[in-house]
């Protein structure tokens, strides 16, 4: 690509050109961007260049030569990058009258390279910082056949139109409003998804022993200065003055976990004592860096922190890792879990950090669960397993963690009365399952194409009556989904019956019940998917029996009115 630019702008200079997930991106040094049509043109360019077959060649050298080299052929920044290189040789890449910097390898001839397509430009800062020149990027991608290439495109526009920024506003989930930056107004049908999770959240942690707290949201710095929140993550806190006082935000709620922890006397028989608290946080991020659901400043984690007894931390990991797995398999999101071990920099003895890296170590193979192993990336307070998913298009999204921590109940000095009547220090998990509701909101999203399983559907059923004359019985069928506890709607408009239905499909109903003279004499409705698909007449208690099934057990498939 970087030939085929230089051949068409012999003017441009090279900066860099990394090859990044999924293809490869380079950086060139010219006053008017790229347009589509220059995209076209440096394409055409390149298939010539493939098709010439030019062999590449590797020349290694002093890089005290090369400088003189690069800056001969006009290229600063080659010189810049050199400059700041701390190896006495490099290598270089040809390929017919082209040569650039790098490490390789590379495929040995251009021919090789045959099924690509350049994806987009923009601008990006050099070393992406913007006090730095303005460059033009283009980004790429290349696959090694057609097929691979097409499916790529395919899940990249697939991605562009399930963007839950775009299917939150056509499906009316919620808005954002510049008076308060990174922080979502749920619009009504977006709240009953909020809703519905907490539900899901509460009813799962009730049958596993666990307690619901709720702690405050402004909270006097003391308590942040003994967290080491203060020290550490002070600049992504909002402070707030009252009465010559300073108060912060709160973050996250672990430390005022701790104040309920040590309001009692704990004994070694009251633990593991679980507290999960769904409390609204803020963090300061940089206003640049906020984008729709994915990345904002207040946010709502499903979070809860257990305090356990050293002994009972394996079978505290494990039936965790039971619940991430089950929680999961309900939204049809494949878990990849992955270990993080002891930084260099840690506090902890030793022996706290080898007991609990085999807890999550033992927990992981008890849970026949694989998982990739990153040594030395734990917190410094402790070690933690990291659980990605992988959504619909094959895009993998981190959301869940579990971390011990060390840390914290030594800070706060919490103890509990052991057997023999000495006071202990509690071991202290974080863990968050699906992440933040936000965050999740907007995978799920995507994940579903908007298309939300019926247990989720801000609505679950609309009724459509084929006619004014059949209101009457439409009303009557809307007034039992309703009396049943169903979302429901009556879309009894003036407008053509066609039109109502592919209206209903767009706001991705699960199902429309469409009502007219037969179906009133036989108490029966025709019952429609928002797939289009039509699985005629149905009767209306069946409806309702097999409504209450599907939402009970929060499938994820619809399943009405099949027998
Ligand atoms: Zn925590």
């Amino acid at each position: 690509m970087a030939q085929a630019v230089k051949r068409l702008f012999p003017d441009v200079k090279l900066a860099i050109g990394p090859a990044i997930e999924d293809g490869f991106y380079y950086d060139f040094a010219k006053a008017e961007p790229f347009t589509p049509e220059d995209l076209v043109r440096i394409e055409a360019v390149m298939r010539e260049i493939a098709k010439t077959d030019y062999p590449f060649e590797r020349q290694e050298l002093p890089r005290a030569d090369a400088i003189p080299f690069f800056r001969e052929r006009g290229e600063p920044y080659k010189v810049e990058i050199l400059e700041g290189i701390d190896a006495p040789r490099v290598s270089l890449y040809r390929q017919g009258e082209f040569v650039d910097l790098c490490r390789g390898p590379h495929v040995r001839s251009t021919g090789e390279v045959k099924h690509f397509k350049l994806l987009a430009s923009s601008g990006a800062y050099w070393r992406g910082d913007e006090r730095n020149p303005m460059l033009q990027r283009i980004y790429g991608t290349a696959w090694l056949s057609q097929e691979e290439l097409e499916r790529h495109v395919w899940r990249l526009e697939e991605a562009k139109k399930r963007d839950h920024r775009k299917l939150g506003r056509e499906l009316d989930l919620f808005i954002f409003n510049e008076v308060s930056p990174g922080a979502p107004f749920w619009l009504p049908h977006g709240w009953t998804i909020v809703r519905e999770l907490e539900r899901f959240v509460r009813e799962a942690l009730d049958a596993r022993g666990y307690a619901e707290i709720s702690t405050p949201i402004l909270v006097n710095k003391k308590l942040w200065e003994q967290s080491g929140h203060w020290e550490h993550f002070r600049e992504n806190m909002f402070l707030v003055e009252s009465e010559d006082q300073i108060f912060g935000l709160k973050p996250m709620n672990c430390p005022e976990s701790t104040l309920v922890y040590r309001h009692a006397l704990r004994s070694y028989r009251d633990l593991p004592l679980r507290f999960a608290d769904m409390g609204r946080l803020h963090r300061n991020e940089r206003s640049g860096t906020l984008t729709g659901l994915l990345r904002v400043r207040q946010f709502t984690q499903d979070d809860a922190h257990i305090y356990c007894r050293p002994d009972q931390l394996q079978d505290e990991i494990t039936s965790l890792l039971e619940l991430v797995s089950d929680w999961y398999k309900t939204f049809a999101l494949d878990p990849f879990f992955k270990l993080s071990t002891r930084p260099p920099k840690s506090l902890g003895t030793d022996e706290q950090w080898e007991t609990a890296e085999r807890a999550l170590h033992d927990a992981l193979k008890a849970n026949g669960l694989a998982y990739d192993l990153n040594p030395g990336d734990g917190a410094f307070y402790g070690p933690k397993v990291d659980i990605d998913v992988q959504d619909a298009l094959g895009r993998r999204w981190q959301l869940a963690t579990i971390q011990i921590d060390f840390a914290q109940p030594d800070r706060f000095e919490l103890e509990y009365i052991d057997s023999d009547g000495h006071a202990r220090r509690p071991v202290m998990v974080h863990r968050a399952i699906f992440g933040t509701f936000e965050r999740f909101i907007g995978v799920l999203t995507e994940h579903y194409a908007g298309a939300f399983p019926t247990w989720l559907a801000p609505v679950q059923a609309r009724v459509l009556p084929v006619s004014e004359k059949h209101t009457t019985y439409g009303r009557t069928v809307w007034e039992k989904l309703r009396a049943a506890r169903l979302r429901a709607e009556l879309d009894d408009r003036n407008e053509k019956l066609g039109y109502r239905i592919r209206e209903a499909q767009l706001r991705k109903v699960p199902y429309m019940l469409v009502v007219g003279e037969r179906e009133s004499q036989n108490g029966t409705v025709s019952l429609r998917h928002r797939s289009g698909e039509d699985l005629g007449a149905v009767p209306l208690d069946r409806v309702l029996a097999d409504l209450a099934r599907e939402i009970g057990s929060r499938a994820s498939g619809l399943t009405v009115g099949r027998s």
